[in-house]
């Protein structure tokens, strides 16, 4: 039985119910969480504004940093353990878990770093003025974290934030919340004090509705659906919360007639699959210029038939997806294609050690999909890969820019200005050329354009995102 996390302390929930961990490779259940409410939520708002009114905001910048710091080392000695929930509870092959508990050690040791680097400026003003600003932090931040990534995902907000000098109230996803359970843990035996970090378990429209709406939450940032990002948005303008969102895309990769191939195909493969396709920067459209159009999906063709999907502990290329309604919603989108007559150009392989109630899906390449279908306008966050060609520079901009998201994009060719205009032209928050990184390092800044979201995660930059400036005009003579 797992507990809410609150003031350092494992709690029930207020309401006494609990909801059950279900491991997507097999569809069984293995633990249970707190199914939490709006009483619990407020009890962590509390816990978490003494701290900041109490231990945490007497720390100053780089006593911040070496806790974290500290926790940075902590995860790190527990990379395994910590992969190996990760990897149960999301359905990660062991290699995806593993990189994704780096990862969190990283983004604890980078914002570590950044703690006592983040400053104001002095500004010339009129005579007799000195002018200065000073970036505080919000207060209480809320966090509303899904369950394709909940580490990383929790090492890019959590840590920025808690750089930044806020605290954290955090509302993992109810399909995935264990791993996380665990780091604040970690946390509390590192020394932060009771209540800079508190998680809340429980369903999004119960407790992550009850977070957006309290008012004692100062900052929201939110990484989901486009739907409920709309509604995280909604609740929090009521009080004029600010909010970051990062609501996933529908990325392209571009490849050009004078592409590297061989370095090309391999990553957008990789692109399409890591995760099992759910990952909101998955390169899931491929735009490729005529003249090569064929050629490339001849080999993507046999790229994908060689690709193997099983339980997660088999650390294959592809794992189940988390749960049998996301199965249900790529099952949808193909039967969609289907009707609409696009092209299978090939699929992958599910082994047979894969059980029947474990929710998997064998990778899918679809050819020529028109580019007003729902298939190249939504995310599908599955394993498919939608591919359509292009004449010319201006057509694959066109291309590019033709869905409502703007997260990443992939640029491949061997022409300077083509990649620097490329660049230029493409509505995305990243742009990768002639590699693709879904994200990249924690050192790159990360967002998007219109549906995208807006704010920006990741990198020095986020720790804008997480302070206000405050503007302190003194007239000395
Ligand atoms: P979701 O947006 O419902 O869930 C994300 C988080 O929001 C979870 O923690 C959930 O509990 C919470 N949530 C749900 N309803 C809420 C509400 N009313 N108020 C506050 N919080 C709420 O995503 P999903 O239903 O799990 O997945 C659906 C689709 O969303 C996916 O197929 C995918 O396209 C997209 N998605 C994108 C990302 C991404 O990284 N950008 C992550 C997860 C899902």
């Amino acid at each position: 039985m797992q507990y809410h996390f609150i003031a350092n302390q494992s709690q029930p929930a207020s309401g006494g119910h609990t909801l059950p961990v279900i491991d997507p490779s097999d569809g069984q259940v293995y633990d249970e969480i707190q199914r939490g409410t709006a009483e619990d939520i407020d009890r962590a708002v509390q816990a978490a504004r003494s701290c900041f009114e109490g231990p945490w905001g007497k720390l100053n910048a780089a006593e911040r940093g070496r806790l974290m710091m500290r926790l940075s080392q902590k995860i790190a000695e527990h990379a395994e353990e910590l992969a190996l929930i990760e990897q149960r509870d999301c359905g990660k092959p062991t290699k995806q878990a593993r990189a994704d508990a780096a990862a969190l050690a990283r983004y604890f040791e980078f914002y570590a770093g950044a703690c006592d680097k983040l400053h104001g400026d002095t500004i010339p003003y009129l005579d007799g003025y000195s002018v200065l600003t000073w970036r505080e932090p919000h207060g209480v931040t809320g966090h509303v974290v899904p369950w394709n990534y909940p580490m990383q995902i929790f090492g890019r907000c959590v840590g920025g934030a808690l750089a930044a000098g806020n605290v954290c109230v955090v509302k993992p996803s109810e399909d995935a919340c264990l791993s996380l359970l665990r780091v604040a843990q970690l946390a509390a035996d590192c020394g932060f004090p009771a209540g800079a970090i508190n998680i809340v378990t429980g369903y999004g429209h119960e407790v992550g509705d009850a977070l957006a709406r309290h008012a004692g939450i100062d900052h929201i940032s939110f990484t989901g659906s486009p739907r409920v990002g709309t509604l995280i948005e909604q609740a929090a303008a009521e009080r004029h919360c600010p909010v970051t969102l990062e609501l996933g895309g529908k990325s392209p990769q571009i490849l050009f007639e004078d592409a590297d191939l061989d370095a090309a195909l391999p990553m957008v493969v990789n692109a399409i699959v890591q995760n099992a396709g759910q990952t909101c920067s998955a390169g899931s459209r491929l735009l490729v210029q005529e003249s090569i159009y064929e050629q490339v999906l001849e080999r993507l063709s046999k790229a994908f038939s060689l690709l193997r999907v099983g339980p997660a502990t088999l650390d294959l290329d592809v794992g189940p997806l988390i749960r049998a309604s996301q199965q249900q919603r790529v099952w949808d989108f193909l039967a969609d294609a289907q009707v609409a007559g696009i092209q299978m150009v090939a699929q992958g392989q599910i082994v047979d050690e894969a059980p029947d109630t474990g929710f998997y899906q064998a990778p899918t390449l679809l050819r020529d999909v028109p580019v007003d279908h729902r298939l190249a306008q939504e995310e599908v966050f599955g394993p498919v890969l939608a591919a359509m060609s292009f004449r010319d520079e201006d057509h694959a901009v066109q291309l590019a820019n033709a869905t409502p998201f703007g997260l990443v994009t992939g640029v491949w060719t061997r022409d300077g200005g083509r990649q620097l205009r490329m660049a230029r032209r493409v509505r995305a928050g990243q742009i990768f050329i002639n590699n693709y990184g879904a994200g990249g390092g924690v050192e790159l800044p990360f967002g998007g354009y219109r549906s995208s979201g807006h704010g920006r995660e990741k990198g020095f930059e986020a720790l804008y995102g997480f302070t206000i400036l405050k503007t302190v005009a003194i007239r000395h003579g």
